[in-house]
């Protein structure tokens, strides 16, 4: 639609008056100047109008295509209700050195990577530093994503729909209140027990961090669609990982979501990859993500 108004616009608005112009200096005539200037006149008129509509048109459609991305919420099915939690026995190993570091606003962060999981939390007022300002289709707040996360999704973005894919952020950033809600809503719905399989708990949610994006239809479907299948195997091109995978589940304290990328860098994340074997943020830090009560 954004296409069909720029093709309007170029064509009516641009190509009309400078046919307008060029006929008018052709054209014989006694008084050529003032005729010319008329026709000037009349083709700046024509460019403004249109390009008035074309300007109008674009931001009205950017606004019903935000509203269509971010119609849902932090969408979960109905086989989440089955989920039961299985507890850590299983702790891989790793023999990387590596910079541990809490500061002091009791932050974890290793080599540079902030953690956040069931172990480690954010404080309530924690909202993110170097932010994007105004990014699009951020539902609950544009200039709360991190810059070069962003910026590396929109590249991610723009290589897959060169391919014809269409991919969208459905849930970016969330506050700490917001993910407060969003879990009491959750545990009012299946009970404490399921919603941890799925929904953080306020202060552990990595959407908190500016660094995580939740993709499409936030469904579990999602990893049989065209999208879902390119994801999985270019995110970590551009510095993303899938932060809960399929059967790392006792390690991340999570059910596989296909939809949920976080922000990593692209080395690291080329490293968690693992040629589509992907290791989980806990495996590779030798981290337990478990909630202490
Ligand atoms: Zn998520």
């Amino acid at each position: 639609m954004i296409n069909f108004i720029n093709i309007l616009f170029y064509s009516l608005g641009v190509i009309l008056p400078i046919l307008i112009i060029v006929v008018a200096l052709i054209k014989p005539s006694k008084n050529k100047l003032k005729n010319v200037l008329n026709k000037f006149l009349v083709a700046v008129i024509i460019f403004l109008i249109f390009y008035i509509v074309k300007v109008g048109g674009i931001n009205l459609m950017k606004k019903i295509n935000d509203n269509n991305e971010i119609k849902t919420e932090h969408l979960t099915t109905e086989t989440t209700k089955n989920t039961t939690t299985t507890k850590n026995t299983t702790k891989a190993t790793t023999t990387k050195e590596v910079t541990v570091s809490n500061n002091q606003n009791g932050l974890k962060i290793i080599d540079g990577i902030l953690i956040v999981n069931k172990t480690y939390s954010l404080s309530k007022d924690f909202i993110p530093k170097n932010t994007y300002k105004d990014a699009t289709g951020l539902k609950y707040c544009s200039e709360c994503i991190d810059k070069e996360a962003y910026e590396q999704y929109k590249l991610m973005k723009s290589d897959a729909t060169a391919l014809g894919l269409n991919i969208w952020i459905q849930s970016g950033y969330r506050s700490y209140e917001l993910q407060e809600s969003l879990y009491n809503k959750y545990v009012a719905r299946d009970g404490k027990t399921a919603a941890d399989t799925y929904s953080a708990r306020p202060g552990h949610s990595e959407h908190q961090t500016g660094l995580a994006f939740d993709l499409n239809s936030i469904t579990d479907d999602f990893q049989y669609t065209d999208e879902g299948k390119w994801v999985n195997e270019n995110a970590y091109k551009y510095g993303f990982i899938l932060r809960y995978p399929k059967g790392k589940e006792s390690i991340t304290g999570y059910k596989y979501e296909s939809w949920h990328l976080r922000y990593v860098g692209v080395e690291l994340a080329t490293k968690l990859y693992n040629n589509g074997d992907w290791i989980t943020l806990e495996e590779h830090f030798n981290l337990t993500s478990e909630y202490k009560n």
